[in-house]
């Protein structure tokens, strides 16, 4: 099962001269609002409109907005910290080693232009030995052991039905366009990107040194194979559904799937040894891949392997092969004309690889226990608003409530950053060679998850280091996990922020959300021991499947970008996330004296200044090429409409800004939706 992030991770950083400027509480807000908008007609444009008017894209980026603001002082945290341990003289295999050699060994950028493939001759040598099925399939699995994916997705993880084990996920995938829907979708954009990819895929196949006829050929076997993988390959809102995507078999039961395959012999060539089960997610995907294994030659996959593994470490083997890499994944698809920065790619690699070495430093250095005291406190609040309003509902039966209330008792509170740091001893890092330090730490990673499958769940660990801007529940172990960069509100001390930004901005709606998803379409359909397991009576999962349909409806009918809809039921955990999210946050900033109060601030209510906390949140602009992506590939829905959307179900909001029949903020009372 994926995580519920918080939000998708942008690959889009900085530019200098974008921060709010420091200022006092009371005018804050100022350098966000555009009063030459009413509220009542466009929420989001009125309260963030003149910050993003401020503040276009920069060439070298995706996309604009908060999350790049607080990623920027993140980002001169982390040089500091990496660029003084490149300069000492740390002891050999010590964390210090390790980020000052990473951060060198990516920032010589012609040491590793000169190096090119040469790291991973040993790899290439490997597809090019190939020789019959046996030596095919060994090196796939030994290839998803180094982290590329070909052919199929595997990842380790919890088993779904059983949260105290961890189980080997065969999931759909080997694909190189971002979503199956790229192979098959009609309209002309899809067209381009079609033509544009088969171009792209040559290209890379002439660097590897293949003639051009030879590359185009390739490139059209790698573009039909991966096309049949595709077709086999479920929709988006089709992968949310637990259940159907949950086949538990033995390695017998997934081998008659795939007779081609010897799953046994086969994971042991990918160091997965001594397991007789799996979950598969998707059995039709697999069924698929035995007929492309038994009807293509050696040849085919040859050249689609060498593909896989030129694509997934061609950032890292820059010159060419990078610039070739961006041109297609960054410009033409995502609209981007430029690479970012050197030394932000060296640090989000670092993040990538040394992420639990780099954080160790960052909360010595950035967040203090107070602040963390001040974090557990929130929580507890959005906890207890949580509580008080399944209490309240009025659509669910007293057995269902029940259960709902001690799953929410149950649910573990993660706050700022993990006590269970990740062990680096292992990863050897040096200066030498970047390809090498990222396939090394590829090969640390899967060693790291592969031993998980023969030891008990440590239910301690985090999945995000906690300068991560992002935050998530994790149904198998039923907890929220909120890392301490979350909750920066950007350009002002934290014990300046003013309780309704608190509440709705830094932490309340953000602690809100993420409880909830322990309860939206999937995370409800586990215990609360983070089993796979119905809870519910049937006429309360049918009413909450009845209100669901309502926030489907009401994200179907927004437009993204140019003619493209959101897609409704992909992205509905999230919306009744934040929906959640945004009631339980004002429900614990009403009980505060600043909210009893009634005083206004910088000339906004209380109220108001909650609500602009929350679009404050999602203030972000974003390339129509990135978004078009996003909308195919990304459950949550376009930032301004994660603002919008919920605000217009909510009475507190109407009354903040008093918003009327007629506005175009304004939905009738009929279609609200109403959950929690
Ligand atoms: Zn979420």
């Amino acid at each position: 099962m994926k995580r519920h992030l918080l939000l998708a991770l942008p690959v889009c950083l900085f530019a200098t001269g974008s921060r709010p400027q420091v200022t006092d509480a009371e005018h804050y807000l100022d350098q966000f609002i555009d009063t030459t908008v009413s509220p009542r007609d466009d929420f989001f444009r009125y309260s963030v409109g003149k910050w993003l008017a401020n503040h276009p894209i920069p060439p070298s980026e995706r996309a604009w907005g908060i999350y790049n603001v607080v990623q920027e002082e993140t980002y001169q945290r982390l040089l500091g910290l990496s660029q003084s341990a490149a300069l000492a003289k740390s002891v050999r295999g010590s964390n210090a080693q390790k980020i000052g050699d990473f951060y060198a060994a990516s920032m010589d950028t012609v040491a590793i232009g000169k190096a090119g493939f040469t790291p991973l001759a040993a790899e290439f040598a490997r597809i090019a030995a190939v020789n019959d099925r046996k030596s095919l399939a060994d090196v796939i699995a030994h290839l998803q052991y180094i982290g590329v994916g070909p052919a199929y997705g595997l990842f380790i993880g919890q088993d779904e039905k059983k949260s105290d084990r961890h189980v080997v996920h065969l999931y759909q995938g080997g694909l190189g366009l971002p979503d199956r829907d790229y192979y098959f979708d009609s309209d002309d954009r899809a067209k381009m990107l079609r033509n544009e990819y088969l171009i792209h895929v040559a290209r890379m196949f002439t660097l590897l040194g293949d003639d051009s006829a030879r590359a185009a050929a390739n490139a059209v076997t790698v573009m039909s194979l991966e096309t049949e993988l595709a077709g086999a390959s479920r929709k988006l809102a089709d992968l949310r559904d637990p259940i159907a995507n949950y086949n538990a078999m033995s390695l017998a039961g997934v081998g008659a799937l795939t007779p081609s395959i010897e799953w046994k012999e086969h994971l042991a060539a990918g160091n997965i040894h001594n397991i007789d089960s799996v979950v598969v997610g998707q059995p039709e995907f697999f069924k698929q891949l035995e007929t492309s294994l038994e009807r293509r030659g050696l040849d085919d996959w040859k050249s689609y392997l060498r593909w896989q593994l030129a694509t997934t470490f061609a950032a890292q083997a820059g010159g060419a092969f990078d610039a070739e890499h961006f041109h297609f994944f960054g410009t033409i698809l995502n609209g981007t004309p430029e690479q970012r920065p050197r030394w932000k790619r060296t640090l989000d690699a670092e993040e990538n690889y040394l992420g639990d070495a780099l954080g160790q430093l960052y909360v010595r250095r950035y967040f203090s226990p107070k602040t963390k005291l001040r974090y557990e406190t929130l929580t507890n609040e959005i906890f207890d608003a949580f509580r008080e309003r399944i209490k309240a509902l009025d659509w669910m039966s007293e057995p269902t409530r029940q259960q709902a209330l001690k799953k929410l008792a149950a649910v573990t509170k993660k706050v700022g950053y993990t006590e269970r740091w990740k062990n680096y001893s292992r990863y050897r890092v040096d200066r030498k060679s970047f390809l090498g330090n990222t396939l090394r730490g590829n090969i640390w990673r899967s060693d790291f998850y592969i031993k998980k499958l023969h030891k008990p769940v440590d239910r301690l660990e985090w999945e995000m280091t906690p300068q991560t801007y992002n935050a998530y529940y994790n149904p198998s172990n039923n907890e929220i996990v909120l890392p301490a960069a979350i909750f920066i509100l950007p350009g002002i001390p934290d014990s300046l922020v003013d309780d309704a930004l608190v509440y709705s901005y830094a932490g309340g709606t953000t602690i809100g959300h993420e409880i909830t998803h322990g309860f939206d379409d999937q995370g409800r359909q586990f215990d609360e021991k983070g089993n796979l397991k119905s809870w519910w009576t049937p006429a309360d999962e049918k009413e909450f499947n009845r209100r669901a349909a309502g926030i489907v409806r009401q994200f179907d009918e927004y437009v993204a970008v140019n003619d493209i809809h959101v897609n409704g039921s992909a992205t509905q955990g999230e919306n009744i996330a934040d929906l959640g999210g945004i009631q339980l946050g004002w429900d614990a900033f009403k009980k505060t004296q600043q909210y009893a109060e009634g005083k206004t601030l910088g000339g906004l209510t209380p109220a108001q200044r909650y609500f602009i906390g929350w679009s404050l949140g999602w203030m972000n602009q974003i390339r129509p090429e990135n978004l078009a992506v996003r909308v195919k590939t990304d459950v949550h829905a376009p930032s301004f409409l994660r603002v919008t959307g919920p605000v217009t179900n909510m009475v507190p909001f109407y009354e903040a800004f008093g918003v009327r029949p007629g506005d175009k903020m304004y939905r009738a009372d009929s279609v609200r939706v109403r959950i929690w």
